[in-house]
């Protein structure tokens, strides 16, 4: 028998929590843990009540609009975002937490996950944005990639 470590764990239920985005481009998850217990999950998609860009479409997908780049064009939110305004909403305590999310979080998120008290990031997909590197490193955040 062997079973998953607790990053693995979490990043399997983060895969699945992923299969709920509504974006037209990648579909990312992310889950808050504190002390093995999850808090909160979130996947990028446009905000409560409003249409989906699989709806009304996406700015970002209509002009090609590089990955990486011009995120202000799009309607949603990303995970990382969903689940820290999961934890606002519902006053559950983050800071210290560990974030899973698939995807590298890019650096408007990661001004977030600095300033929510998140101490350590673990992800699978490497997403190519210097400045959320450099914001990481110099916060001093545990950074894992897992693959
Ligand atoms: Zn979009
Ligand atoms: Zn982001």
């Amino acid at each position: 028998m062997s079973r998953p470590t607790w990053d693995e764990y979490f990043m399997d239920i983060t895969r699945v929590v992923a299969l709920r985005s509504t974006c037209l481009r990648r579909q990312v998850g992310a889950v808050i843990v504190k002390d093995k217990r999850l808090l909160t999950s979130g996947y990028n998609g446009a905000p409560r009540g409003l249409a989906h860009c699989e709806d009304v479409g996406c700015l970002r997908d209509t002009y090609h609009v590089p990955s990486g780049e011009r995120h202000e064009l799009c309607r949603g939110m990303h995970a990382e975002q969903n689940a820290i305004v999961q934890a606002a909403l519902y006053g559950v305590a983050i800071e210290g937490a560990t974030l899973y999310c698939t995807h590298q979080p890019c650096s408007a998120c990661t001004k977030m996950i600095i300033n929510a008290g998140i101490r350590r990031i673990v992800y699978e997909h490497p997403y190519p944005d210097p400045l959320a590197r450099e914001l990481v490193q110099e916060a001093g955040i545990e950074c894992v990639c897992l693959k």
